[in-house]
């Protein structure tokens, strides 16, 4: 069964997800402070984690920060307060696959529990597969179909946004985010550009330009 750790200080909101969850079929656990979420998590016994910021103790910056700092992969979807792009920036640099902005409804933090839950998570020897692509996350190197290839960081940060969400439509503001991590210019082509390159070396036709909403890999 997939199990999820609500790591949520506010009773209210802890209960309506955890019971929310639970109907839907997951094993659920909640933390309400940041110790008792960074060592439930650091057990290694969930797939995926919601995560608030505001917690009491260590807060959700500081969970998602060791966590990471050790490799764990567990998925993370960030609880963030409304209007608070920063936080939502500083979440998905720090390793962030998701977030969430208060106040939200219940089903669309569940479409967004499935759809991290499909993301491809590195095998034991750090490698990311999808699609006939395999990216070394130890080496950075990618290998198409057996072929090996160098990319620049920021190729392999792009390619490794694609490997990981295989079929999903990711949005230019989605890459940018993620990739470039900061308050990029919106107006800037850099996501169009680096497609190009990736494209140029791993095979035009595995990244799908889908017109209107951004890019996905096939
Ligand atoms: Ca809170």
């Amino acid at each position: 069964m997939t199990r999820i750790l609500v790591a949520e200080d506010e009773t209210r909101i802890a209960s309506f997800v955890e019971k929310g969850l639970r109907a839907a079929g997951f094993a659920v656990s909640v933390a309400t402070d940041g110790e008792t979420a960074l060592t439930e998590a650091q057990n290694g016994q969930f797939d995926l984690m919601i995560l608030d910021i505001g917690l009491p103790g260590i807060d959700g910056f500081g969970v998602l920060e060791t966590l990471r700092g050790e490799g764990n992969p567990i998925a993370v979807i960030l609880l963030t307060a409304r209007d608070s792009a920063a936080d939502t920036v500083r979440g998905l640099e720090g390793g962030a696959n998701d977030y969430m902005s208060k106040p939200f409804r219940f089903d669309e933090l569940l479409a967004r529990v499935r759809l991290r839950l499909k993301d491809v998570q590195p095998d034991a020897a750090g490698s990311l597969q999808a699609h006939g692509l395999e990216l070394d996350l130890k080496t950075r190197r990618i290998s198409v179909d057996g072929a090996q290839y160098d990319l620049s960081a920021r190729e392999f940060a792009l390619a490794e946004e694609f490997v990981r969400h295989p079929g999903q439509v990711l949005s230019r503001e989605q890459l940018l985010s993620r990739v470039w991590g900061f308050d990029f210019d919106p107006g800037s082509n850099v996501v169009e550009v680096y497609v190009r390159y990736l494209r140029g070396k791993i095979g035009a036709e595995r990244i799908e330009t889908v017109r209107g909403m951004g890019y996905r890999l096939r």
